[in-house]
């Protein structure tokens, strides 16, 4: 197989500024990592606050061209960024897993996922309408317009290389905003490869810019302390989401906030225990754990817990661990070391606690950042992994005895993202459907996501929503006209 790194030509290592592929300011570079093996796969430019404001004049100068472009072009750039991931799905699957560690399989998932909301906001991008009705008292008319809210600065994390950019960008381009996008330093390649495909679609100069950087603050403060940025879109952990709500409240931003979750995956006695396993290991293992809607905590009602675990361990043990562009890998490297170092310190602390480790929970030797797929019992309600994102594959598997004991120990956490339940019994699916404080929730699935539904969490998870039509809700402004009409 060649090297994946071929398809980012050198040129294309760099800051993509308007019409320009170029340097960092002071030709400054950071080298980013394979994390399966820590070497250096590839050097990218590393953006100063000079850079960012240099990619938001590009924004800005696009903005009144690319608003006042016809839907259905727009549209179709749109559809032939799809079309291109498409095609180019192995190569950009291949860049994923090498940049993030994630499995080749995973990857190809991932790729699908991304590109679908490139298509789907295709669609959305000629169905934005206004409305026109007469004023109850009569005497004059009002007509809605909805208009692009302006240049959007994007911050993205690491997990979803592509699909957490794809989820802003399309719905962004689809209602004639330009953007600027700056991806986690730890997976910078994905996101210019994206941006090379979509000028290579068609998509005018200025209307999508990457800033690639090691220096997050310093260069996304000063796009947000800008007049002419009008929406902030976030995706990424819910400490760093709150700083930079505080700084977009300075400038009054619209602001969507996708940010961490603590799912809670709850088994009934009466599911379809098969259902349930196969739903389970989704929610818990997709993306290695390394998802916002994993499953964080897993409770088993009473009657079946012993058999649901027994099951359950040995899936997660029988896994293989390995470079994610091996054959037959399903649990790859995770981000870094740090990760490995947190899963450790989260399995210590809940067997301190009295937990037992059924499967898993030591870290293999050697290089990558590694950790098995890991099962616990026993474990405490204030063992520590029940209240963080633990953002690996660590399952820690709980019981309960009442539907109202499981509701309020779901709930009791700051986030509210995601959620799922297993029953073969409507009404109770209702009820936790109703008491969950949950952005979104799996009946009877492990796998939630998909560009058509709300993505998008309550409570500290988040403001707004990605996807649907919602989505492109996220980047008008509905004004009005008053028309007189005597
Ligand atoms: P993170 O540490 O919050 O970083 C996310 C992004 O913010 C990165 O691009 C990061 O840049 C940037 N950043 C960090 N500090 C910043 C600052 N002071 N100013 C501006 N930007 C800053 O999160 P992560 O570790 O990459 O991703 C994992 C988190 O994302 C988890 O909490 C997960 O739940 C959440 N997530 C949520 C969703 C959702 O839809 N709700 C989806 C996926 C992930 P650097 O890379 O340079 O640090």
């Amino acid at each position: 197989m060649s090297d994946p790194m071929n398809v980012l030509a050198p040129e294309h290592r760099r800051l993509r500024i308007g019409d320009a592929w170029r340097d960092a300011a002071g030709g400054a570079t950071f080298a980013v990592e394979d994390p399966a093996t820590g070497k250096t796969i590839a050097e990218v430019a590393d953006a100063g606050a000079v850079d960012g404001l240099a990619a938001l004049d590009a924004a800005s100068e696009a903005m009144a061209e690319w608003a006042a472009t016809p839907p259905r072009k727009r549209s179709e750039s749109l559809t032939a960024t799809y079309r291109a991931l498409i095609e180019r799905s192995e190569e950009v699957a291949r860049l994923i897993t090498l940049e993030m560690g994630k499995p080749l399989a995973e990857a190809r998932g991932e790729v699908a996922y991304g590109a679908e909301f490139f298509r789907w906001f295709a669609e959305e991008a000629v169905r934005v309408e206004g409305r026109y009705n007469t004023a109850p008292a009569g005497g004059y008319r009002i007509l809605t317009v909805p208009k692009p809210v302006g240049p959007c600065v994007f911050v993205t994390p690491w997990n979803f290389p592509l699909a957490m950019g794809a989820r802003k960008m399309a719905p962004a381009l689809a209602a004639g905003c330009t953007t600027i996008t700056k991806p986690a330093a730890q997976t910078p390649l994905t996101m210019l490869f994206l941006a090379r495909i979509m000028e290579e679609a068609g998509v005018p100069p200025g209307v999508v810019n990457v800033v690639t950087t090691t220096r997050a603050g310093e260069v996304v403060a000063p796009l947000l302390a800008d007049r002419r940025t009008r929406k902030l879109s976030f995706t990424g952990s819910t400490e760093v989401g709150r700083v930079l709500l505080r700084q977009a409240a300075d400038n009054v931003l619209r602001t969507s906030m996708e940010l961490g979750g603590n799912a809670a995956l709850i088994v009934c006695a009466d599911a379809d225990l098969n259902v349930a396993l196969d739903g389970a290991m989704v929610a818990k293992m997709r993306n290695i754990g390394e998802s916002c809607i994993a499953a964080n905590r897993i409770y088993v009602e009473e009657p079946v817990r012993e058999e649901f675990t027994a099951r359950f361990a040995e899936r997660m043990g029988a896994l293989s661990m390995g470079h994610g562009l091996d054959e037959g890998v399903d649990v790859g490297a995770l981000i870094d070391e740090a990760s490995v170092t947190k899963l450790d310190e989260l399995v210590a602390d809940a067997v301190d606690r009295g937990a037992r480790v059924l499967v898993g929970g030591e870290r293999p030797d050697g290089p990558g950042s590694f950790y098995p797929p890991t099962v616990l019992v026993d474990v405490p309600e204030d063992a520590r992994m029940l209240q963080t994102e633990i953002f690996g594959p660590v399952a820690p598997i709980l019981s309960f005895t009442s539907d109202d004991e499981v509701l309020a120990k779901a709930n009791d956490t700051e986030h509210g993202l995601a959620g799922y339940v297993f029953t073969r019994d409507l009404q109770r699916a209702i009820r936790f459907a109703e008491g969950l404080e949950t952005g979104m929730l799996g009946v009877n699935r492990g796998l939630i996501s998909d560009p058509s539904a709300p993505f998008g969490g309550v409570k500290q998870s988040g403001i707004g929503k990605e996807g649907s039509h919602e989505g492109v809700l996220e980047y008008l402004d509905v004004t009005y006209a008053a028309i007189d009409l005597p």
